[in-house]
């Protein structure tokens, strides 16, 4: 296993607030960044803000404000999402920070004299929401192909990425590391997409003067794109990382939406290729979500605020319902019947009465001390096994980014262990005087497989899973606890004194 992990969200732009898209892309990140942690890697793991471009310097000007007091406005709200949505970020990084400055013009200057950029003049039709320029052959009925709004003709000086000399050097890339663009669907779409080869790409702007300035040249600004996806390496203290850069780079995974996985899987691996910089190892392009079966948008009402959600519902089960209810990489509908719905079955029914039960068997019939099992019989050894096979599930679909897998295998355990308590029947066990024994280990084996499921859960539904933990007489953090120890069969610590409940998942009345 690589000793560190390096795992970042595509960094949010603050022409916005935060929706359910931006808090899907980041918790998936956290839970990643989570489980890491506890298989042993030093992780980093960062998020940020794109603050440059014409989107900004517009919507600003509208507000009747200098385009920096946009960005100080807006980022607070990015930035906050961090202890609403239990979030464990190592960094987060604005774009209009000194630190990116350096690093967007060291990599710009590197290309610039090697002459994969060179200066030229644009024409093209752009579209200024995109942020893109498009040739005649691209727009769709005379719009843009990506939003399908009114482009207007332009023409500027401009300089430019000589993109066209990767087409082969990224196609070599694609080969090599066949894990590099996921899932597979949107690997086979950008494959075709350079395969059709690939044009030089306009990389400053004359026309505005929100950005970074190219080095040497300063009635051009460096086009938001170069400048947003240089933050990876500036988060890891390019261009004079020493130390953290060699440990943490390349990136292991950079998460993004599917709309953008052209610019970190095409562009971002060509400019550090150009610049003698290992490209990053992985990008996973997740789906979009729809609300109430209808596409989100302002003008419908329907955006949904995560401040609200977690306001509402409390950030584990809003977190829980993102990466259960749709296969990571697919679509979704977000719907609150289904969230709902998912609290009560999954986590108020399921795996929080097991906790419970478990805890007022323990203290009604041992007085909450935990009891030394025997050794285990036949019908143990199945929930034992099933244990150890949960776990190394939960480890195949984490490598995979299926969070859906993941927690499907956890609550196979969980469903299990409810099985195992009705099976057993403690309640009858403890009428016979003689089966005092047995009891004590069934009562054993069924907290111990709750602390196991705790474990387990704990990098997708955090404060819960340290709630549980502590009910279960665990000590320390339990994201701190690692999985190749913690998570083996016998952990629980007998004689520990427990109460007798703990509700880590709360009811939602319809
Ligand atoms: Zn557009």
């Amino acid at each position: 296993m690589k000793p560190t992990f390096y795992i970042t969200t595509p960094i949010y732009y603050v022409n916005d607030v935060p929706h359910i898209g931006h808090a899907y892309t980041t918790i998936a990140c956290d839970a990643l960044a989570r489980y890491h942690r506890m298989k042993g890697q030093q992780v980093f793991f960062l998020t940020g803000t794109d603050e440059h471009g014409e989107k900004v310097q517009k919507s600003a000007l509208q507000q009747g404000l200098a385009p920096r007091e946009l960005a100080d406005r807006v980022v607070t709200r990015f930035q906050g999402l961090t202890p609403a949505l239990e979030i464990t970020n190592d960094d987060f990084i604005r774009t209009t920070e000194p630190r990116h400055y350096a690093s967007v013009q060291d990599l710009f200057r590197k290309s610039l004299g090697n002459g994969d950029i060179y200066l030229g003049e644009y024409e093209g039709w752009y579209c200024t929401p995109c942020e893109s320029y498009w040739t005649d052959l691209q727009l769709v009925e005379g719009k843009c192909p990506e939003c399908r709004r009114d482009v207007e003709k332009r023409k500027e000086p401009s300089f430019f990425f000589r993109l066209s000399k990767y087409r082969k050097p990224l196609l070599e890339y694609y080969e090599r590391n066949p894990r590099f663009i996921r899932p597979e669907s949107r690997r086979n779409e950008v494959i075709a997409f350079v395969e059709g080869g690939l044009n030089d790409l306009s990389v400053s702007r004359t026309s505005l003067s929100w950005g970074i300035p190219v080095p040497g040249h300063p009635g051009h600004v460096i086009y938001v794109w170069y400048d947003a996806l240089t933050n990876y390496i500036t988060g890891l203290g390019y261009p004079g990382g020493g130390e953290t850069f060699d440990a943490f780079w390349p990136a292991d995974l950079h998460m993004v939406g599917k709309d953008i996985l052209r610019f970190h899987a095409v562009f971002w691996p060509a400019f550090l290729m150009s610049a003698g910089i290992a490209p990053p190892l992985g990008v996973f392009a997740h789906g979009w979500w729809t609300v109430e079966g209808q596409k989100m948008s302002k003008s419908l009402g329907n955006v949904v605020d995560p401040y609200e959600m977690v306001a509402t519902y409390g950030a584990d089960a809003f977190r829980y319902f993102l990466l259960r209810e749709v296969p990571f990489g697919l679509d979704g509908d977000f719907s609150k019947k289904a969230l709902v719905h998912r609290i009560n079955s999954d986590l108020a029914n399921d795996f929080g009465n097991l906790l419970n039960r478990a805890l007022g068997m323990l203290g009604k019939y041992f007085g909450g001390a935990v009891p030394a099992p025997s050794p285990p019989g036949e019908e143990d050894l199945s929930l034992i096994a099933l244990a150890g096979e949960v776990r190394r599930s939960v480890d195949a679909a984490m490598e995979e980014v299926e969070f859906h897998r993941a927690l499907a295998a956890i609550w196979d355990l969980v469903k299990a262990a409810n099985r195992y308590v009705d099976a057993s029947a403690p309640w009858a066990l403890a009428r016979d005087a003689s089966k005092r024994e047995r009891l004590g280990t069934v009562l054993y084996n069924i907290l111990e497989a709750a602390r196991i499921c705790v474990l387990l859960s704990s990098p997708f539904v955090p404060a819960a899973a340290q709630a549980m933990w502590e009910a279960l007489g665990c000590q320390g953090e339990v994201a701190k606890a690692i999985l190749s120890d913690a998570a083996t069969w016998g952990g629980l610590r007998t004689g520990a004194e427990l109460p007798r409940s703990a509700v880590a998942f709360p009811r939602i009345e319809a």
